[in-house]
């Protein structure tokens, strides 16, 4: 449906109305020529790259929409500024330790990814952090500087503990972060083995319970850690081994996206206590994993919401640093390093999912006649004179009597006493009538209850070319928002309310849900199409979490995805490129062997010859299109 502002709309009421500079973290912005643009420090000055230029460079290269699109410069940032951000805290405060950032492997695994954390990393010997005996073997083979952590969490085998163990023989200091005491057991009893001396950690599970989505996770019912008894047991364990000088590093993780400042201060009180006793008991530790946690702000609403963060990243390191220092202190214990395992903060920024609109469905009423033709029946003669009868006092009756009328009419079509044709011209009336009240609705001094969702109701349907389950599972497992708009025409007034439709024929894979600084929104501003010309939407922040979560539904397979590198003189080079999956791709992981399925087509295009239903000809057209098919991108392509 139409929108309207009173004001002369410009780029400047677009960045405001799309909420980019809050939720966009000076990374993100919109020019004076209304396009998206991507912001890098480049040296002194700050650059600013046009999606729309880099969506031209990505068309030459023939990595067609949707593309997964990274910019490299933000994933070095965040790197950047995670670890300076301790290291002011830590000058600033005069703690002893240092800072140690592990990268939790899950949260993107993606190589091209991993080998750039690994890079930009080297210089602050940020880590790698492991939860399966794969992401080992990735941290293993890709950490070269000996001071870079790898923290090993999750429930451990055998092989997984022989393979951290000769992580420890090569000098990696790797830590097996113990879940639970069979694991202790285990741990002492391979090294033993081994000859080799393991790093290991405790994970607690603190009573301190987090605000947002994991709320019903975290404290004494949280999967994860050593309650105080396993916990005891455990540490006895090790003294009876007289490996308590094994114990090296207390952790625990509070649960993903923490809005509240709050709970991490109170999480890191707790997990103090317990260090400090262990302490006591004899343990050496030295390592205190903070685990993840760092929140992003998807909404850009700073605190308002679980899609937020009520801190800054600067006063986060701070309050760790301060609450550490703080417990710490009275009782005389040195300062340990501090370890965290940021991974939705460290990736969110970097990717951006863009794709093209394909067509839009709007519940506007066509052409309508002045008069509803001869022998219409009275449901449609009042239809029709309800349009030019409604006014500010009486749209809650029109909206009432349309709704009556419309019901009547139907049933006469299920009765067969009206024709399609007539239901049609009726139900064109009822919708105009519909967007009547709609336009009215902003004037009124009270909208009835019923009205209130009239705008949603009408809004467009814009059905783009991605699927939500391969590219934003989260918004649909979890009821995650993540910043939507488009990326060029940003000085032209977007005059549709919409929400978004996917490729796949499911109800849920649609977003209709927007996270705005003002509050989340049922629907989107957006431009009409432009028959000429393609019309392209970015979602922002998707780095974390989204790719290997994402699913095969209805077979939409990944997507293209392209690496930008913005240079210091604001030109860019695409660094790296992967075409997605083909069909036949998709095809082969549900079990299908793309050869035999065209070796049966064949046979069915051969019988149709013999029959003499098709030509030979007809027959190598077929099976030319289905075999460059088999090869084709799984998404729509033009
Ligand atoms: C998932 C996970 C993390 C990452 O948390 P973020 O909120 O993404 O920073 C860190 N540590 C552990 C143990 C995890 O399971």
């Amino acid at each position: 449906m139409t929108t309207k502002t009173p004001l002369t709309w410009t780029s400047e009421i677009a960045a405001e109305h799309y909420g980019i500079r809050e939720w966009g973290a000076g990374l993100f912005d919109v020019s004076e020529c209304g396009e998206v643009t991507v912001m890098v420090n480049g040296g002194e000055a700050k650059h600013a790259v046009s999606l729309l230029d880099i969506v031209e460079g990505l068309h030459q290269r023939e990595l067609t929409m949707p593309v997964l699109l990274r910019v490299e410069n933000h994933l070095d940032a965040a790197i950047t500024q995670i670890n300076e951000a301790f290291a002011a805290a830590i000058e600033a405060t005069g703690y002893t330790g240092v800072y140690r950032g592990v990268f939790p492997i899950k949260v993107n695994q993606q190589s091209h990814i991993i080998e750039e954390i690994a890079r930009f990393g080297e210089r602050y010997h940020h880590g790698l952090e492991a939860g399966s005996k794969a992401e080992l073997l990735i941290a293993m083979a890709i950490l070269r500087d000996r001071k870079s952590l790898i923290v090993c969490n999750g429930y451990k085998d055998e092989e997984f503990i022989d393979l951290g163990l000769r992580a420890r023989q090569l000098g990696m200091p790797c830590v097996f972060v113990v879940e639970t005491p069979e694991e202790m057991s285990l741990i002492i009893e391979r090294s033993r083995f081994l000859g080799v001396e393991p790093m290991i950690g405790a994970r607690l599970k603190l009573g301190t319970k987090v605000d947002g989505h994991w709320s019903e996770d975290s404290g004494d019912r949280s999967l994860f850690g050593l309650n105080t008894q396993q916990l005891i047991e455990a540490v006895d364990l090790l003294k009876a081994a007289d490996m308590l000088h094994c114990l090296s590093l207390v952790h625990f993780h509070l649960g993903s996206q923490i809005p509240n400042i709050q709970n991490i201060r109170t999480g890191i009180r707790e997990a103090c206590r317990y260090y400090i006793d262990l302490v006591e008991e004899g343990a050496p530790l030295g390592y205190l994993d903070i685990g993840g946690g760092l929140a992003v702000d998807y909404d850009g609403s700073r605190g308002g919401t679980q899609q937020s963060r009520n801190y800054s990243l600067q006063e986060y390191a701070v309050d760790v640093v301060e609450a550490i220092q703080e417990s710490l202190d009275p009782e005389g214990i040195a300062h340990p390093t501090i370890v965290s395992e940021s991974g939705r903060a460290t990736v969110a920024y970097t990717s951006v999912l863009l794709f093209n609109v394909l067509t839009v469905n709007n519940f506007e009423p066509d052409q309508l006649p002045e008069e509803p033709p001869e022998g219409a029946p009275d449901e449609v003669q009042n239809l029709a004179a309800l349009v030019n009868s409604i006014t500010h006092k009486n749209v809650q009756e029109c909206y009432n009597d349309a709704i009556y009328y419309l019901e009547s009419l139907r049933m006469q079509f299920r009765r067969g006493e009206i024709k399609l044709r007539m239901r049609s011209i009726g139900e064109n009336y009822y919708l105009a009538v519909l967007q009547r009240i709609a336009q009215l609705i902003p004037e009124l001094d009270r909208v009835p209850i019923v009205l209130e969702h009239l705008t949603e109701q009408l809004a467009d349907i814009y059905y783009g070319n991605f699927s939500v389950f391969q590219s934003l599972p989260d918004f649909w497992a979890i009821g995650q928002t993540f910043p939507v708009m488009p990326i060029h025409r940003l000085n032209e007034e977007p005059s549709r309310e919409a929400i978004i439709a996917d490729l796949t024929c499911d109800c849920d894979g649609k977003i209709d849900r927007f996270a705005n600084p003002s509050g989340e929104k049922p629907t989107l501003r957006l431009h009409p199409l432009k028959h000429d010309q393609e019309y392209y939407l970015a979602v922002f922040l998707v780095g974390a979490y989204q790719e290997t979560l994402g699913d095969l539904h209805n077979l939409f397979g990944d997507t293209n995805v392209a690496s930008v590198h913005i240079n210091g003189d604001g030109s860019f080079d695409f660094v790296h490129e992967m075409h997605g999956d083909t069909i036949s791709d998709v095809l082969s992981y549900v079990e299908y062997e793309p050869d035999n399925l065209y070796r049966r087509f064949r046979e069915t295009a051969e019988n149709a010859v013999r029959d003499g239903r098709i030509s030979v000809a007809e027959r190598q057209q077929m099976l030319g299109a289905f075999s460059e098919s088999l090869r084709g991108y799984t998404y729509f392509e033009r």
